[in-house]
């Protein structure tokens, strides 16, 4: 009975629509990221060591577009190229955990990361 009531969504990072991922993470601000990448930036996260990333040059003064964390010595964000959208290991990891702890029998409903 809701049907097309809610307009597409899709992930910020890679494009997908809600359509062809299991899970989309919305942020409070219309940034949405799904499994899969969640999952690209684990690894990211885990294989680029924090001394990889310069923060003194050129770095603009980015927030995560989950929980508006400024990047600093304890955040990092994982970028993307589609959108100005950002998102930090708080929030992967805040996915990640969501994610296990929810069976599949939940997929392709949204899971909304805030609210
Ligand atoms: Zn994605
Ligand atoms: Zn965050």
């Amino acid at each position: 009975m809701m049907a097309g009531a809610q307009p597409q969504v899709e992930c910020s990072f890679c494009g997908k629509s809600q359509h062809q991922v299991w899970w989309l993470f919305a942020s409070n601000n219309g940034v949405y990221i799904c499994e899969e990448c969640v999952g690209v930036a684990q690894d990211i996260l885990t294989t680029a060591p924090p001394d990889a990333e310069d923060r003194s040059n050129g770095v603009p003064r980015v927030r995560c577009s989950f929980c508006a964390k400024s990047w600093d010595d304890s955040v990092r964000l994982i970028d993307t190229q589609l959108n100005p959208a950002y998102i930090c290991n708080e929030c992967i990891d805040r996915c990640r955990q969501i994610m296990d702890q929810k069976a599949l029998s939940a997929a392709r409903v949204p899971g909304w990361l805030n609210g």
